[in-house]
Order: structure tokens, then sequence, then C-alpha cells
């Protein structure tokens, strides 16, 4: 998700699920490093103008689709779109298996570099959220683009909206 494409996203949704039998699909918020750093002025959205757009197309993708063969949000938080936790990936500290919150120095030359400890942070409100103990925060560079008061804190996990994959 950009600020080039987000809008497109519902739609696009739509016509892979509804034509192609498509069992799932990957929305990745941006990640302000490497080539998407660099031009950032072009591509920066912040999640309040995107995020309908995610919940369009995620409703868009139950319209056709049962149940997601994967997960279908990659760098997204509970806070930010409460109930799709279930569909979420890459967003809790590495003991609960995410891969964006990585020890950096276990990851030097590999192409993970990028994407260790020192990508995320959190916001003191974040103590209040019923998933402090689990999440990893959001990435240094959104903040310094947008701030940190999109992140409200959770007080209680909300009742998933639809199913999420199932992983054997
Ligand atoms: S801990 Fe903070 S960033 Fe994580 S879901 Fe809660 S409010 Fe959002």
């Amino acid at each position: 998700m950009t600020g080039i494409n987000y809008k497109n996203l519902p739609r696009l949704t739509r016509f892979v699920t509804g034509n192609f039998g498509v069992d799932s699909c990957h929305i990745i918020s941006t990640h302000y490093i490497g080539a998407a750093n660099k031009n950032r002025s072009r591509l920066r959205i912040d999640n309040k103008e995107q995020l309908p757009y995610v919940e369009a197309a995620l409703r868009a993708f139950y319209g056709s689709v049962a149940r997601p063969a994967f997960n279908l949000l990659s760098n997204y938080l509970p806070c930010l779109l409460p109930g799709r936790e279930n569909v979420m990936s890459d967003w809790k500290y590495p003991e609960l298996d995410d891969d964006l919150f990585l020890p950096g120095a276990a990851h030097r030359d590999r192409m993970y570099h990028m994407i260790t400890e020192d990508l995320r942070m959190k916001a003191p409100s974040c103590r209040a959220c019923v998933y402090n103990r689990a999440c990893a925060g959001f990435e240094k560079e959104y903040f310094a683009l947008y701030g940190a008061d999109e992140f409200k804190p959770l007080k209680s996990r909300p009742a998933p909206l639809g199913p999420g994959p199932v992983y054997f």
C-alpha cells in the first residue's frame, strides 16, 4: 500500500477474488526503508487515509472467499484495525513469531538486516494497551512522518470480524 495505489485496492481485491479463484491476498503497509524511503515524498500515505480502503478490500475479499489461506495483512497493528488481528502478521515480538522485529546483530548481511529491532518503537501510551506485551510497535520512520496519534491503546481484545487462516 502506497500513496499511489491505495484507492485501487478494494477494486483490485474484488477483481482477483471474483475472477481468478484467488484464495488469499497479502496487503503490506509501506516500510519506509530502502527505495521506499528514498521515494517517500511520492509514496507516503498515513494510516488515517488508507485504512478505509484496507477495510473495504477485506470486506471485498470475504465477499468471495470464506476463509483466507494465509494472513491478509502485514505491517499493520491491532490498534489500527481492531478485530482484524487474526489476519495480521509481522506485528509481534520475535518470540511470538514476528520476522519484522529481529535482533539486528543476528541478521547482518542478510536480507532481513534492515528489518530489525532498530526499525520499530512504541509510544508511552502503548503501556495501556491490551496488546502491549505482544506488540512490537510501529516503525520509527513512520513516526518521523506522522507521529503516534493514530496508535490508540485498546482496552480489550475485540472479537474477530472474519475468519482467519488455519495453519497446520
Ligand atoms: S501496543 Fe501500541 S502500537 Fe501496539 S497495538 Fe497497542 S497501541 Fe498499537
